[in-house]
């Protein structure tokens, strides 16, 4: 079937992005799902720094390339007979699958899944190969979900079935900054009642980080982001915020002697020593930020065994997806994990490149993209 998607055709194009439109939409080929694939029509996608770390160039990923990997959909068909899903099921997006039989899988932690990790990193389905071709070229998939688009084939374990009630808009949240923010802390640090937390980045993971920490508990909570609208956003939502040139002087106020967990969001190596350095002894640091990869880590070596310190990375929230997202869903329908707040804009999948824009200029926490599909 032919579909609407946002390609990427080359890495590092400058910004504003509006004008360079380093994302262009197209229209491609969409292949039927094979066995153990699903049909789905996009219902909205969030706008991710993940995404712009593929524009810009600091995560390499093969082009062309449709990107896009926070969504919520609508199942229209199954490629196999006895699915577990069903046409017209709401689910929310994994962005990366877990096979359930590799050594990591087996061992619950399938968020580190080589059969995933390596079809991600050659933009390719879990299944093998491509369901995306403009003419005869293939288009890679972006994290085996490419949800800037109005359809799109995925495994079946990039899925996780939600209730039909839970407004798409923010259902597509829960997919990744909520399952990389939350998890951070109640799967990583896992953050007791009235322990201290120091979040640096207010981004959507960063804020999601904020949320489960308020969520679990923690007091004080202080964040740290140099735009003032997520300072004021973060002090609303129960933290103590500060632009990052007064972290060190709010840490030594509110928490002597450092913070029980420092949380880093931002990807960037000088920032996760920052948050290293503002942990306690015996204390946890959490890093979810991608940096550069040619960034390099810089703390005083003896401090991990003479200051009894944990320094700890995290991808994707250690979650378990079809665990983690009814928990959090069940979390944010009692009222004490208010994701919409997250929520920025909604936009037509039209606007992609300038949403691109917001988010680079720190405007903008979650947009999110709303498709308009042509069946
Ligand atoms: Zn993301
Ligand atoms: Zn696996």
């Amino acid at each position: 079937m032919k579909i609407d998607a946002a390609v990427l055709d080359h890495h590092g194009i400058a910004a504003p992005y509006a004008a360079t439109r380093p994302l262009r939409l197209a229209t491609l080929d969409l292949a039927a799902p094979r066995p153990g694939e699903l049909l789905l029509r996009i219902d909205a996608a969030g706008v991710c720094h993940s995404d712009l770390s593929v524009v810009n160039g600091d995560r390499v990923r093969p082009v062309p390339m449709a990107l896009g990997h926070e969504a919520a959909a609508t199942v229209l068909a199954t490629g196999s007979a006895h699915s577990e899903f069903a046409v017209g099921d709401r689910v929310v997006l994994s962005f990366l699958p877990a096979c359930g039989r590799c050594e990591r899988c087996v061992a619950g932690e399938g968020y580190l899944c080589a059969v995933a990790t390596a079809a991600n990193g050659k933009g390719v389905m879990m299944g093998g190969g491509h369901r995306l071709s403009e003419g005869d070229t293939p288009v890679f998939h972006h994290l085996g979900v490419s949800a800037f688009a109005t359809h799109a084939v995925v495994d079946e374990r990039s899925a996780v079935r939600i209730d039909g009630d839970i407004p798409p808009e923010i259902a597509a949240l829960f997919g990744c900054a909520v399952l990389t923010g939350v998890g951070a802390v109640v799967n990583a640090a896992k953050v007791r009642p009235g322990e201290s937390v120091a979040i640096y980045g207010l981004g959507g993971v960063g804020l999601a980080a904020l949320l489960g920490a308020v969520a679990s508990g923690a007091e004080p909570i202080v964040a740290f982001d140099p735009v003032a609208a997520k300072v004021d956003l973060a002090r609303d939502l129960g933290a103590i915020a500060a632009h990052p040139r007064d972290a060190k002087a709010t840490i030594d106020r509110v928490a002597p002697g450092g913070v029980d967990v420092a949380i880093e969001t931002v990807g960037k190596a000088s920032v996760l020593a920052d948050a290293y350095a503002a942990t306690r002894r015996g204390g946890r640091t959490v890093t979810v930020g991608l940096p550069n990869p040619a960034e390099m880590l810089m703390i005083p070596a003896i401090s991990l065994v003479g200051d009894g310190k944990t320094i700890m990375g995290s991808y994707m929230g250690h979650a378990i997806p079809r665990r983690d997202i009814p928990r959090y869903i069940a979390l944010w329908r009692a009222g004490r994990l208010p994701v919409e707040r997250l929520l920025t804009a909604t936009r037509p999948l039209a606007q992609i490149n300038a949403a691109l824009d917001d988010l680079a200029a720190g405007i903008a926490v979650r947009q999110v993209m709303i498709p308009e599909p042509k069946a």
